[in-house]
């Protein structure tokens, strides 16, 4: 099991590449993230971000070219489950839930698998977890197809908390949310955060995005662009040309 030390990054992406045929999908990215951090990530449609969660955790396939380390060891050569299992666990844009499984069952699933923990353990662990995200006690027992939208976001997080991983990707979690309910997924990390969990966020809005990242990578056409403290990001003209636009008066 790979340990971190505090000295240096737990995550690092050094110079991967991505080719699918001839579309360069992400090129030459480099970057590292603090253990501890919530890093977050944006960029516009198709500029490579949830590629970059796919050749992270191997989920479908590894990067063409580069190097991913965790805590100073390379998981890029990993088997996906391998290296979810060594503590790096990723969300997905659309729904990924058991959905004729209980919430209850989702979770404990992800204990067992991801958490690698006894059948006693991770009903000990899928019930704290359900707690931590405040999931009504009422609504554990229910099938996950007969959730709200935002209790499969409570689910997601309890899942992601239950397999204990040591850095979560969250992939658009704030997709098909209202304002008040987009409030409620800023509590739901700062609650995975406050585990000590270290979190990278992609995220389009971006009022949420700036709300919680302590640093704000952008990417275009398969590159960073811009990387830094997000204020400072945002104002980047690069940035404003290729992603912000008329979206910057919002802010
Ligand atoms: P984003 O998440 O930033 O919207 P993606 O990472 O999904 O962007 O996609 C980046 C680019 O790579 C897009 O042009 C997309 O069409 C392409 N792409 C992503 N996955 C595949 C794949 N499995 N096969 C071919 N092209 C892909
Ligand atoms: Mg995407």
């Amino acid at each position: 099991m790979i340990e971190p030390d505090s000295n240096e990054p737990l995550l690092e992406v050094r110079e991967v590449t991505r080719r699918f045929g001839a579309l360069v999908a992400l090129d030459n990215v480099s970057f590292s993230i603090r253990k501890g951090e919530i890093f977050g990530i944006a960029g516009p449609n198709g500029s490579g971000k949830s590629t970059l969660f796919n050749v992270i955790t191997g989920i479908p396939f590894p990067p063409s070219e580069g190097e991913i380390l965790l805590a100073g060891q390379p998981i890029h050569r990993m088997r996906p489950h391998q290296i979810s299992r060594e503590g790096v666990l990723r969300t997905f844009q659309k729904d990924a839930e058991f959905a004729t499984l209980s919430a209850r069952e989702n979770v404990y699933a992800s204990a067992v698998y991801c958490g690698q923990m006894t059948s006693a353990q991770a009903n000990d662990a899928a019930e704290q977890a359900l707690e931590d995200v405040s999931l009504a006690a009422e609504r554990r027992a229910k099938a996950a197809s007969d959730l709200s939208v935002f209790e499969r976001k409570q689910l997601m997080i309890a899942s992601a908390i239950a397999g204990r991983p040591k850095v979560l990707l969250l992939d658009e979690p704030a997709a098909g949310l209202t304002k008040p309910e987009v409030s409620g997924l800023s509590e739901l990390i700062a609650t995975v955060h406050q585990r000590g969990i270290t979190v990278v966020l992609i995220e389009h809005v971006l009022p949420l995005l700036l709300k919680v990242s302590e640093h704000l990578m952008i990417l275009n056409h398969g590159a960073v662009i811009a990387s830094g403290k997000p204020e400072e990001v945002v104002r980047n003209p690069e940035v404003v040309e290729a992603y912000l636009g008329k979206r910057e008066a919002k802010l």
